[in-house]
């Protein structure tokens, strides 16, 4: 009979536990076939994100040996699979928890049921499931302080290792029996929007081991200046699954040296526990993708104009930090953290509009995109989610730009236009004298804009509407 792991974003063969398991039950006659489903709703709009993603599945595929693709809505693809792999008895996934992957497995479910195929599904995306970190009487955590504390105690689950000689006597390769799949897929990947350096399996490895070397005892310092290159870069793997959060973990306590600063590695395991946080609340509240967790700030009055949104998204607000940030997610498909914060607390607070339209923007453009993350991270921003920034605290976008970017290279780096302004005015360039902008080669109004709202102004209304809503 042929086993069918079915791949998703677990885009790797090292410490995948459902292609382990998979080769673990195969017996001698029987076949493995690799699968991987293109949902058409998944590539409807196909910018930086999903672009990114099919270049880690070309990746997956060079090195997986072959890799049988399917496309169409998941009932039929499923079915008319079943009609050509007739002896197919199992089929082996790493399911999803949460959001569009947890209904797409919903609703196919029945159909390997119907063609009595037996399930294997393992929780493999997070470190910890969201059912794993729970209070004394079973109940999910609201705030992660507490919920960070019940998850340092728990046992970590270990790596999983792969049988490779195995893998590779069984595969099986009928690719062309699925000729229809194996276009889609070529016209997804033929050409890549932009040229990624950093993809797939090796990458990821490489990455981390570099962060390991040094960078990580100094990351709780590091983490926060954006143009640094003090994070892991983890995300956009964790992601596409090119690198497991078990392998990530268990490498930081292997290879991390316990003579050395202590913070730095402490605050990234932190973060790691903020990525399952984030899945588990996903989990605990489905409608998070499209209600306020805080009820009371449902139904604020969003600013509907277009224009405006349109000048944050193409990073023309004209307070630099802000639009260094958007430029730098729209040239790479990847926004610094600190950044994040700055630009979702402005595009709510200062503009006041709809997180979900910014959450959604970030959706087409962020390679690393997670819908638990960034969902958590815009309602975080929005002081609507369930452990948010209080609704009184707005960021200021000129301060924080003072703070983490003091010299401007962040701003220099992703802001050409502004390559020449002295530092003195780097924070707000709108400030320099008409002498001073011709010296620095930049006109604010046509080279670079004047701030589009005044932060203090906007601050003071941001606060009275969510204050009338809270009361
Ligand atoms: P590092 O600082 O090296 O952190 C290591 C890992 O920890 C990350 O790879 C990530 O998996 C996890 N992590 C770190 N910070 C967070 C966090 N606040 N929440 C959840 N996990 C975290 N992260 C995503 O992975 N996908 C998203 O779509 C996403 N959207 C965000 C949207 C907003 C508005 C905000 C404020 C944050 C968002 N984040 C998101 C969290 C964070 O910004 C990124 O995980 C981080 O910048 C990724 O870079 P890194 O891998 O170098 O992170």
């Amino acid at each position: 009979s042929t086993s069918v792991v079915w791949i998703r974003n677990d885009l790797r063969l090292n410490d995948n536990i459902a292609l382990a398991e998979a080769v673990k039950n195969l017996g001698e006659e029987d076949e493995l076939l690799l699968l991987f489903h293109i949902h058409p709703e998944l590539i409807r709009e196909f910018d930086l994100q999903e672009d990114y993603f099919f270049q880690t599945v070309r990746k997956f595929h060079e090195s997986s040996g072959p890799l049988h693709f399917i496309f169409g809505e998941e009932e039929e693809a499923f079915r008319s699979f079943f009609d050509t792999v007739t002896d197919a008895e199992d089929i082996y996934f790493n399911k999803a928890e949460t959001g569009f992957g947890k209904e797409r497995d919903e609703r196919v479910l029945p159909v390997f049921e119907e063609r009595g195929v037996r399930t294997h599904t393992y929780i493999d995306h997070p470190l910890h499931g969201a059912e794993e970190v729970t209070k004394k009487d079973g109940g999910l955590y609201q705030v992660f302080s507490p919920y960070f504390k019940q998850w340092q105690k728990l046992t970590k689950p270990p790596v999983v290792k792969l049988d490779t000689d195995k893998m590779k006597q069984h595969l099986t390769d009928r690719s062309g029996d699925f000729t229809d799949g194996e276009e889609k897929y070529r016209e997804l990947t033929k050409a890549p929007l932009r040229k990624w350096e950093e993809v797939g399996e090796e990458a990821a490895e490489q990455r981390l081991t570099r962060f390991l070397d040094e960078p990580i005892y100094y990351y709780d310092e590091d983490r926060d200046i954006p143009s640094k290159d003090g994070t892991s870069l983890m995300s956009r793997y964790l992601r596409t699954g090119a690198i497991s959060p078990r392998t990530v973990y268990h490498r930081v306590l292997q290879e991390t040296d316990g003579r050395k600063r202590q913070d730095g590695v402490e605050s990234f395991v932190r973060e790691l526990a903020f990525r399952d946080f984030y899945h588990m609340v996903y989990y605990n509240h489905p409608e998070a993708d499209d209600k306020e967790l805080t009820e009371k700030f449902r139904g604020i009055p969003w600013n509907e104009d277009e224009e405006i949104f349109e000048r944050w998204k193409e990073a023309r607000t004209g307070f630099p930090f802000i639009d260094a940030a958007m430029a730098q997610m729209n040239e790479s498909g990847w926004m610094h953290n600190r950044a994040r914060m700055a630009v979702a607390s402005f595009l709510t607070k200062d503009l006041l509009i709809d997180w979900r339209k910014g959450e959604r923007y970030f959706n087409r453009k962020l390679a690393d995109y997670e819908a638990a993350s960034n969902i958590g991270g815009w309602q975080w921003a929005a002081s609507t989610g369930t452990d948010a920034v209080p609704y009184f605290r707005v960021f200021n976008p000129v301060r924080q730009s003072e703070r983490f970017d003091k010299h401007g290279d962040y701003i220099k780096e992703w802001l050409p236009e502004l390559r020449n302004v002295p530092e003195k005015y780097i924070h707000e360039p709108h400030k320099m004298s008409e002498d001073e902008q011709k010296e620095a080669g930049c006109t604010i109004g046509e080279d670079y804009p004047e701030p589009m709202v005044d932060h203090k102004r906007m601050r003071e209304r941001a606060i009275e509407i969510y204050k009338q809503k809270k009361d």
